[in-house]
């Protein structure tokens, strides 16, 4: 059973890199920091029978309230510290706040953009479903055919890789963009834009990655390939207007993978 002693002498495990989570991609099935991340530790150790995993259980819902109270519990006493209490916080000002803040968030055109670009994504994938069975076909064929110089095997995992790395961070560019606007606008009052950096980079190497899974497919899907550049033009528009719009991105250092 956890408790707010346990988690609190967890977080200071030197082990751990502090804060690696807040700005990784959130594929932790591809993640090189597995054991040095306290998230993915707290989360896969306590729910790390296959039970647990299932979101549906009960199980790990209630262990994820008990993380939760623990966790508010502790931010209440760090506020404490810092002399502000939580329980003061105007919340009508503050979902006024949020109300406006997403308001100007959605008409970013960087996060217009995002969203223009998974919806392109989307549609492709719909209209090309049947596109992924022939090629299967094809494979499949030259695999039987066992033509020499050709490798059957290595083409479909290339294919199969480049699918799930659109389908990681299609939804995440958008969101992690909306995260950074909304950065920017919350951290006006102090000028410290850092995490907003941050959230940009994330989407910005998510942009890289979905550029160059785009172009495997490209490579492999013929018939396709002028409709896949009009999504890779679209995908390195928003890389340059991204990368403008938080010109201290790219050189933002997540904890962990950058140091
Ligand atoms: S740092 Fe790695 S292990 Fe931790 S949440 Fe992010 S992807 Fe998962």
């Amino acid at each position: 059973m956890m408790d707010k002693e346990k988690l609190k002498k967890m977080a200071e495990n030197p082990g751990f890199i502090s804060g690696i989570y807040n700005y990784c991609d959130r594929w932790c099935e591809k993640c090189p920091f597995t054991s040095r991340c306290m998230n993915y530790v707290l989360c896969e150790g306590q729910f790390g029978d296959p039970e647990a995993n299932d979101i549906n259980n009960k199980k790990f819902w209630d262990r994820l309230s008990e993380i939760f109270k623990l966790t508010l519990e502790m931010v209440k006493e760090d506020a404490a510290k810092m002399g502000v209490d939580i329980d003061a916080v105007d919340l009508e000002q503050v979902k006024e706040e949020e109300k406006r803040n997403g308001e100007t968030c959605e008409n970013n055109k960087c996060v217009q953009a995002a969203k223009a670009y998974y919806e392109m994504a989307d549609k492709w994938f719909k209209s090309n479903n049947s596109l992924f069975e022939e090629k299967a076909d094809d494979i499949r064929a030259k695999i039987e055919m066992v033509l020499p110089g050709a490798n059957p095997e290595a083409e479909f995992l290339e294919l199969k890789d480049a699918v799930e790395i659109i389908g990681w961070y299609e939804h995440q560019i958008y969101i992690k963009l909306k995260r950074a606007v909304s950065g920017t606008l919350r951290d006006t009052i102090d000028e410290d834009i850092s995490d907003a950096n941050g959230s940009a980079k994330v989407a910005l190497l998510g942009i890289d990655n979905s550029i160059a899974a785009w172009g495997i497919l490209r490579n492999h899907l013929e018939d396709q390939r002028d409709r896949i550049l009009d999504i890779l033009l679209h995908l390195s528009k928003l890389r340059k207007e991204t990368e403008g719009t938080f010109p201290g991105a790219r050189t933002f250092i997540r904890p962990g993978f950058d140091k």
